[in-house]
C-alpha cells in the first residue's frame, strides 16, 4: 500500500473537532453557561430548555452585562475577559480562563447574545457564526446582564446528534447541573424551565444549601443531613459539606463534589464515601453527599481537559499520597466519619 498524502484539514472542520470536545451534549453547554453567569455576579439565573437542550437553550442573567465594543470579539476563540497572563492560571478565581466556550458554541449551533451593561441606555442584541459577529448589534429592549441564546445544538454534526441519548435523558442531565449550581451557589436564584411547563426547578436568591437541598431533592433527604466541616492547614486545604445519616438510604449514590466551586467527578473519592457507608445501610444501598472541598489552587492543574471536568493533582507522587491518606481520614473516613454517624 502507498503511503497516504497528509493534508490540512481546513479550518471549519478543526474548529467543529475542536468545538466538539468542549461540548459534548447539552449539558456541557449548560454548564458552560451557568459559569459565564456566576463569574460577573449575577444573582439570578433563569434557565429554559426545549427538546433536551438540543432545539434551545437560554440563560438569563442580571450580572454585568457585555460591554457593546466586545461583541466584535466576544465569541471567538481564545478571547476573555478573565486572564491576561499564564502565570495568573494559579490564582484564578473565575470559572472561565481560556475563552473557549461561546467559540465552540458558535460552531456547532445558532448562537444569539442579548447583553446590557449598567452604563447603557439599551440592550445590544446580535447573532454569531463560527465566532464572528454577524452584522452589528442592533439595539434592543433589556434589563441589565444577559441572554444567551443557542439554538439547534450540533445541526452541524449529525453523528455526534444521533449517538446523544433521548431528549428526555438529556433534559435530566441538563437539570442534574442545574441542580448541583443551584445548591453551591444557593444565594444565586435559579429557576430551570421546559419550554411549555412550570418552573422544574426554582430556588430563591439568598438561599441556603440545605434548604435548596430541600426544595430540589425533597425533605426525606433534607431532615436528615449532617453538616461536615474541616480544615487543614499544613495540607491548605477545607471541606464543607452535608451527607445524610444512616435513617437515609437510595438505590444510587448522590454525590455532589466540587473543588474550589468547580462541578467534578472523583471515582476514588466516591468509592471511599460508599465504602464507609456501606456498614452502616443496608446492603446496596447509598446516602447522599455533598461536599465541597477548597484546595490551594497551586495545587491542582485545572486546565486539564477542554471541559474542565477533571481536576489533577500538581504535587509529587509522595505528596500526593500523604494528601490523599490525609483526606481519606479526614474527609470521608473513617474515625471521625464513623463518630459522626454514630452521633447523629
Ligand atoms: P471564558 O469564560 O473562559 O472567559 P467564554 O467563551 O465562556 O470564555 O466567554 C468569553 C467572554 O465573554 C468572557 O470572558 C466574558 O467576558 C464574556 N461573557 C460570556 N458570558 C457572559 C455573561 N453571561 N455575562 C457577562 N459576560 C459574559
Ligand atoms: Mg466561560
Amino acid at each position: 500500500m502507498e503511503a497516504p498524502k497528509i493534508i490540512k484539514l481546513n479550518e471549519e472542520v478543526i474548529n467543529r473537532i475542536a468545538a466538539g470536545e468542549v461540548i459534548q451534549r447539552p449539558a456541557n453547554a449548560l454548564k458552560e453557561l451557568i459559569e459565564n453567569s456566576l463569574d460577573p455576579k449575577a444573582t439570578n439565573i433563569q434557565l429554559m430548555v426545549k427538546n433536551g437542550g438540543l432545539k434551545l437553550l437560554q440563560i438569563q442573567d442580571n450580572g454585568t452585562g457585555i460591554r457593546k465594543e466586545d461583541f466584535e470579539i466576544v465569541c471567538e476563540r481564545f478571547t476573555t475577559s478573565k486572564l491576561r497572563e499564564f502565570e495568573d492560571l494559579h490564582k484564578i478565581s473565575t470559572y472561565g480562563f481560556r475563552g473557549e466556550a461561546l467559540a465552540s458554541i458558535s460552531h456547532i449551533a445558532h448562537l444569539t447574545i442579548t447583553s446590557k451593561t449598567k452604563h447603557d441606555i439599551c440592550a445590544y442584541q446580535a447573532s454569531f457564526v463560527d465566532s464572528k459577529l454577524q452584522g452589528t448589534p442592533k439595539p434592543v429592549a433589556g434589563n441589565q446582564g444577559t441572554i444567551i441564546t443557542v439554538e439547534d445544538l450540533f445541526y452541524n454534526m449529525t453523528v455526534r446528534k444521533k449517538a446523544l441519548r433521548s431528549p428526555a435523558e438529556e433534559y435530566q442531565k441538563i437539570s442534574e447541573v442545574v441542580s448541583k449550581y443551584a445548591i453551591h451557589n444557593s444565594t444565586v436564584g435559579f429557576a430551570l424551565k421546559k419550554s411549555g411547563d412550570n418552573n422544574d426547578i426554582r430556588t430563591p436568591p439568598e438561599s441556603n444549601a440545605v434548604e435548596n437541598i430541600r426544595i430540589i431533592y425533597g425533605n426525606t433527604i433534607a431532615r436528615e443531613l449532617i453538616e461536615f466541616s474541616l480544615e487543614s492547614t499544613p495540607f491548605k486545604f477545607k471541606v464543607h459539606g452535608y451527607m445524610t445519616n444512616v435513617n437515609y438510604s437510595t438505590k444510587k449514590l448522590q454525590f455532589l463534589l466540587f473543588i474550589n466551586h468547580r462541578l467534578v467527578d472523583c471515582q476514588s473519592l466516591k468509592k471511599c464515601v460508599d465504602h464507609v457507608y456501606s456498614t452502616y445501610l443496608p446492603k446496596n444501598m447509598h446516602p447522599f453527599v455533598y461536599l465541597s472541598l477548597e484546595l490551594d489552587p497551586g495545587d491542582i492543574d485545572i486546565n486539564v481537559h477542554p471541559t474542565k471536568h477533571e481536576v489533577h493533582f500538581f504535587k509529587r507522587r509522595t505528596d500526593y499520597r500523604k494528601y490523599h491518606n490525609c483526606s481519606r481520614d479526614k474527609i470521608v473516613g473513617f474515625k471521625q466519619f464513623k463518630s459522626i454517624l454514630h452521633t447523629s
